[in-house]
């Protein structure tokens, strides 16, 4: 509980925290729907906007165009026309919302600022700036700056414990306010922004400071699916998931929300409800800490994963009783630089499972030293393959899982080169060669959801 955050001052009401991605925010009419959704419950009073995203195909975000332009003045090439383009999205909205906002003198000042040369941060962030000093004039909400309060030290890591306490002492004063999402500074205030994406994280931090009951975030789609639709189309929506079971799909592809958001509000054991800001009657996908065993509505929660992987495979006779046989391995892969995703293990065999990414530059490199420190009998590296996680909660309870998630895959004549069971039983990982990647997710989806 935060002390610092007195949340109810004239009784029972509670506080919600809304981030609004860039889609969300990407013309006045995007505005309108936000406002309308902001005013329906006065409970929402926080509000944390991204850049204007993409209008829609072939339109351009706001926050790869400020890129550009930073990257154009590093070249020492002309950046202005790209400050200008932005401003003209800007000055549509605003003239289409009807609202005062003092655009050409924020200008005249990043492009000034520009020039007395700062840092690419300090121009992506101006995208979440400007927005939210839009946004702040439309709702009616005092507007507060994240470089006042969202701090960072010299190397751009966020203080989570510092940023915590200077939401909750500014929002102590504020019943309502905008708080642009994405960055934020160090003490000398200089501007550090998070990687892409990063409003997500600014949301989850404020509704931590808050101690919100809810952190809402509102985005273009109605919440995870259980499948990716341009795998299975009509894959349905989950309702009720967990941070745990969010991390392990997030981790395999599934990507609807900034991983690192998850932090600060699991910590504080507040719920994610992820929203579409397009519909926002349906009530999206909640994240909870834990979820009642009972609630799974099917044994699986959902099935994600990806393309780009690689087994290596080491062989060796009566590997079984040489100690610090994996230790020689693993020591092998960290030379290297190397980050491994899974390690299954046989008696004779180990395997280790590496993306294309990591174990390209390092290839025979990794090769040799797993050969000179190890003496195996044969090593050997079998590429394209795919991993498949299937994820739930409610795999505990039932037996026989595993048996129909193998069925499932065989049945389509597909073979499974490896199989890795996470110890928390929450997730059945396989690895199938890309060629059969969606026919096998596809299976598995068949199987456990259209029963
Ligand atoms: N505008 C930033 C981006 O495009 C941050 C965000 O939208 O969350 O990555």
């Amino acid at each position: 509980m935060n002390w610092k955050f007195k949340r109810n001052p004239e009784g029972d009401t509670n506080v919600l925290v809304c981030k609004f991605g860039g889609s969300s925010l990407a013309d006045a009419e995007q505005f309108q729907k936000v406002k309308d959704i902001v005013l329906a419950d006065k409970n929402r009073r926080y509000v944390v906007p991204s850049a204007p995203g993409k209008r829609g195909d072939g339109d351009e975000k706001v926050t790869d165009l400020l890129y550009e332009a930073a990257a154009a003045r590093q070249l020492g090439r002309p950046f202005l026309h790209i400050l200008e383009r932005i401003r003209y999205r800007y000055e549509k909205i605003v003239v289409d919302l009807g609202i005062d906002i003092p655009l050409e003198q924020e200008f005249t000042k990043i492009a000034s600022t520009m020039m007395s040369g700062v840092s690419r941060d300090y121009v992506a962030s101006r995208g979440e700036y400007l927005n939210g000093l839009l946004l702040a004039e439309y709702l009616g909400f005092p507007f507060v700056d994240a470089d006042k309060v969202v701090r960072f030290d010299k190397n751009g890591l966020l203080d989570e414990e510092e940023t915590n306490s200077l939401i909750a002492d500014t929002l102590a004063e504020l019943p309502n306010a905008v708080i642009p999402g994405f960055y934020g500074a160090d003490e000398e205030g200089n501007i550090h922004t998070f990687s892409r994406g990063g409003s997500d994280i600014t949301g989850a931090l404020v509704a931590r400071a808050v101690n919100a009951d809810v952190y809402e975030n509102w985005t273009d789609v109605t919440g995870f699916r259980m499948a990716d639709p341009r795998i299975v189309p009509d894959a349905q929506y989950i309702s009720s998931l967990t941070y745990r079971e969010l991390r392990e799909l997030s981790y395999m592809g599934a990507s609807v929300l900034h991983e690192e958001a998850i932090f600060p509000v699991r910590k504080a054991g507040i719920p994610t409800n992820i929203r579409n800001t397009n519909d926002p009657k349906h009530p999206g996908t909640m994240i909870r800490h834990t979820a009642g065993s009972g609630d799974a509505e099917h044994v699986i929660t959902g099935i994600a994963g990806h393309k780009g992987f690689s087994i290596l495979t080491i062989e060796k006779d009566l590997m079984n009783a040489e100690p610090g046989f994996g230790r020689r391995v693993l020591q092998a892969v960290e030379e290297c630089g190397i980050n491994f995703e899974h390690l299954p293990t046989g008696i004779d065999t180990m395997c280790v499972v590496i993306s294309d990414q990591e174990l390209r530059p390092h290839r025979e490199q990794l090769v040799q030293r797993i050969v000179e420190l190890t003496q195996p009998d044969s090593v050997t590296i079998h590429d394209h393959i795919a991993l498949i996680a299937t994820v739930g909660r409610g795999m505990v309870r039932n037996y026989g899982t595993a048996a129909r998630l193998f069925t499932a895959i065989s049945s389509q004549g597909i073979s499974i080169r490896i199989i890795d069971q996470g110890s928390s039983e929450l997730n059945i990982i396989v690895g199938v060669d890309e060629d059969d990647f969606d026919n096998a997710v596809r299976a598995i989806y068949d199987t456990f959801v259209r029963v």
